[in-house]
């Protein structure tokens, strides 16, 4: 550019010059110069014209065919675009790869921006989710996904797990949604159909409860037999024999009746009636059976209880009931005679808490992550002799899921461990019991 802007100024001097020359010849050169200036002025005013159209025309045409300054220059905008034009057609070609791949994709993909609105989202999420690609753009998530569980989810921040839930477009078809972060608070939303791995789930859900269902009769027959036989006159081996049988059968009922419960909070994964249920009442219960049982079991612990009684909870009563008898029980079972037991009831601005601490034996660090699972035990003759199904704390972990909660264990060897529950603060609800005392 500065080639052409040296040339241009050398052309107004050469013209200018001979001009004013030819002036001097001919006697007139002021005149001359007048004149030939105006001539050039027009044929620079007449270039830039076509520059001006060239670039009105979005610079789709060939530039104008021109020489000297006026023609490098015109090249040299030429090339410039022509590199311009190729970097576009790359980057089209690479967004429309991506959306030949995204498109491909049997799962829905969603990207909502910081304010929670959609942004973009993939054509399997119009299938999947309903979206529509015209009147969806920028509307909020949760008006589109309105599931309570799902705007639980969302609203909770935190998504190391998934959710899985019906299809707000077709009831039938099951979506496990999973949330990850990324960007300036921008969240990608990935939606998968498990509909199939879902009922083959039920199929194993179905097989386990028919299973355990069709076991308690002839249970419940022999433990009745075990009964009439006990309070015979019998001689004393048979008598330890069928004492040792009924013990036995009373801890299979137990199996079968903790299985069932299992495979009916797994049937849905969110608790079906929830309403406030009295968090004082249900403890008071809980320490009363759990006293009763430290003194079938001959330990004479001291159980306290502490209730903060501003909130109570809300949700499924009976399988609230279970989920902290359960670690209450725990408690009493694994605590040696004489130890200390607390349970606590408190809420705080991140929601309400239960907690069981025991001066127990406590679970050494590696164990923990596994301890929710099914039958998993620390010490299988510790666990044997407590009287324990081994389901009890896969009972917790699936009750606080159906109630947006969450379990947590803190434990030391030889020191005790705290068994607790979260439940965020959507769950908690101002407590009436003062209320109905004073009315
Ligand atoms: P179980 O019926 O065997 O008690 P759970 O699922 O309730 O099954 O508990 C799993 C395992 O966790 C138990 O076998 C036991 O080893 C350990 N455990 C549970 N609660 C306590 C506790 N309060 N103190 C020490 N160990 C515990």
């Amino acid at each position: 550019m500065h080639k052409n802007r040296h040339s241009m100024f050398t052309s107004l001097l050469l013209v200018s010059g001979c001009s004013f020359a030819l002036g001097l010849l001919i006697g007139y050169p002021s005149w001359a110069l007048a004149l030939s200036l105006f001539v050039w002025a027009f044929f620079q005013a007449r270039q830039f014209n076509r520059l001006m159209q060239w670039f009105q025309s979005e610079v789709k045409q060939e530039p104008p065919e021109c020489t000297g300054h006026w023609g490098e220059l015109f090249d040299e905008l030429s090339r410039l675009q022509r590199g311009r034009q190729k970097r576009e057609d790359r980057l089209k070609s690479i967004i429309s790869r991506f959306q030949d791949s995204t498109s491909a994709l049997s799962d829905a993909i969603i990207i909502i921006d910081r304010h929670h609105n959609l942004e973009w989202w993939n054509k399997s999420a119009n299938h999947l989710l309903g979206l529509n690609q015209e009147s969806d753009r920028g509307m909020p998530v949760m008006n589109l996904l309105r599931d309570p569980r799902f705007v639980r989810y969302y609203k909770r921040g935190q998504y190391n797990d998934s959710i899985t839930l019906p299809s707000p477009a077709h009831s039938d078809i099951q979506i496990q949604f999973h949330i990850t972060r990324f960007g300036d608070e921008d969240r990608l939303l990935v939606a998968r159909d498990v509909s199939r791995l879902m009922r083959l789930e039920q199929t194993r859900q179905d097989f386990v409860a028919n299973a355990s269902h069709e076991l308690r009769t002839p249970l419940t027959v022999i433990r009745g037999y075990l009964e009439t036989f006990l309070d015979q006159a019998l001689p004393k081996p048979l008598l330890r024999g069928l004492s040792s049988m009924q013990n036995q059968a009373r801890r299979m009922e137990n199996l079968v009746s903790d299985l069932l419960l299992l495979s009916r909070l797994e049937a849905s994964n969110q608790a079906s009636d929830e309403h406030p249920i009295q968090i004082r009442s249900v403890l008071t219960h809980i320490v009363e059976d759990a006293e009763q049982l430290a003194k079938t079991l001959d330990k004479d612990h001291k159980i306290s209880l502490d209730i903060d009684n501003a909130f109570d909870l809300n949700g499924q009563e009976i399988e609230l009931h279970s989920a902290f008898s359960n670690l209450v029980f725990n408690a009493v079972r694994y605590t040696p005679a004489n130890g200390k037991i607390e349970v606590r009831w408190w809420t705080d601005e991140q929601g309400g808490h239960f907690s069981v601490k025991d001066t127990g034996p406590g679970i050494e660090a590696m164990h923990l992550p596994r301890l929710t699972e099914r039958f998993y035990r620390v010490d299988e003759s510790r666990s044997s002799a407590s009287g324990g199904t081994g389901l009890g704390l896969a009972i917790v972990k699936h009750v606080l899921a159906r109630h947006g909660g969450q379990l947590t264990i803190k434990s030391k060897l030889g020191k005790g461990s705290t068994f607790a529950c979260h439940f965020p603060t959507e769950m908690i609800a101002p407590s009436h019991v003062e209320d109905e005392h004073s009315a």
